[in-house]
């Protein structure tokens, strides 16, 4: 198991700066996911992990060996693409030995070595398989075994399931959590899309226009996003700009009001600002639709009409008018049934968590 540890990496291209002083750290056999929209540099940052591009500034650390300056095949990891690059006239087998083949292996270790990696990946008994003859899932599974063949200090993985639908990525990435659990591997793994990074992860890194935005558990993030941009790309979130009224010490809570409503959130400490803006997001699943009698168990309820519901799923979303306020509250269980035709109807909203963000 290593340590991966890199500091204020920098990568320009003209005068543009792909990568902005990105510092991240994962712990041995920890998975760090860096996860972000497109363009914002998470492939250039792990292709500077994996050697293949060279940072302008910046260290990189495997444990306390620095491996900035080191090609790829001398850092001694295992890095999966986006695209599968299984060789085509080659066989699973031959195909997953290949690297071990390449590094002169006594072919009994090689035998051994191979059979590990394709159990690991529940891919036995595809041995005699050519690349043609399996699903882009399988595909991608003898890639990852081809990786584990060589028994890699550090994994890096760039969307590995970005080729791959929807059905099969949600049964792959748990796959992808099980092998690197079974294996102990620190595994740095990047990826778009939240879902994904959220279920497999211990930490993310969140990365936007370069640097790294938020860092911390799904949990962390998901509850407590910092800025704008994380409380909207993560999940989806009621923004809304207010100013600030009141700060009670005492409580750690403070009043903000928007569209003559004052919302109280709690919060550790707050400079009392009144001539600055402040933005928070309000999740619609943490708002209720409550019964006008409990008003008092929550620290913030409201009068609204809805103006519209939408059937999604296992959600029926409602978008409620409040004193000219359009705030997103989603319904679930059996209940969300009674709202379908709600559109037009007077109700109660009731919500404790809100968060306030930096800007
Ligand atoms: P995606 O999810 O779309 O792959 P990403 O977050 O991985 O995006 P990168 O591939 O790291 O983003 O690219 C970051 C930025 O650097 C982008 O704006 C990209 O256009 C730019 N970039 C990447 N490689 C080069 C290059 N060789 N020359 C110039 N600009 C580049």
């Amino acid at each position: 198991m290593t340590r991966v540890e890199a500091i204020d990496l920098v990568k320009r291209y003209g005068s543009f700066v792909a990568v902005d002083k990105v510092t991240l750290r994962a712990r041995e056999g920890e998975l760090v996911t860096i996860l972000g929209p497109s363009g914002c540099g998470k492939s250039t940052t792990l292709r500077m992990l994996a050697g293949l591009i060279q940072p302008d500034g910046g260290r990189i650390f495997f444990d306390e060996r620095d491996v900035t300056s080191l090609p790829p095949d001398k850092r001694n990891i295992g890095f999966v693409f986006q695209r599968v690059a299984l060789f085509p006239h080659m066989n699973v087998y031959k195909n997953v030995a290949f690297g071990l083949e390449m590094r002169k292996m006594p072919k009994r270790v090689i035998q051994e070595r191979v059979k590990e990696a394709l159990r690991l990946v529940h891919m036995e008994g595809y041995e005699d398989r050519m690349p043609s003859q399996l699903s882009g899932g399988q595909a991608q599974r003898v890639e990852i075994a081809r990786v584990l063949a060589t028994d890699p200090e550090v994994l890096l993985f760039d969307e590995p399931l970005s080729n791959i639908d929807a059905k099969l990525k949600d049964e792959l990435k748990y796959e992808i959590r099980r092998i690197q659990r079974e294996t102990r591997k620190t595994l740095i793994y990047v990826t778009h899309d939240q879902a994904e990074a959220f279920a497999i992860s211990d930490r993310v890194y969140v990365m936007n226009n370069g640097r790294i935005e938020q860092e911390g558990t799904p949990l962390e993030i998901y509850t407590n996003p910092r800025t704008p941009f994380i409380a909207s790309f993560i999940g989806t979130t009621n923004f809304i700009e207010t100013s600030l009224k009141d700060y009670d010490e005492k409580g750690g809570i403070a009043t903000l009001e928007a569209s003559g409503l004052e919302i109280r959130v709690r919060h550790p400490s707050i400079l009392l600002d009144r001539r600055r803006r402040y933005f928070i997001s309000i999740r619609p699943e943490d708002i209720k639709v409550i019964n006008p009698d409990d008003q008092k168990s929550y620290l913030n309820s409201f009068k609204g009409t809805v103006e519209d519901a939408i059937f999604i799923g296992t959600t029926v979303r409602l978008n409620i008018n409040v004193n000219g306020l359009l705030l997103k509250v989603d319904t679930y269980g059996a209940e969300r049934f009674n709202f379908l035709d709600s559109k037009g109807k007077e109700v109660v909203i009731g919500f404790d968590s809100c968060t306030i963000l930096n800007m």
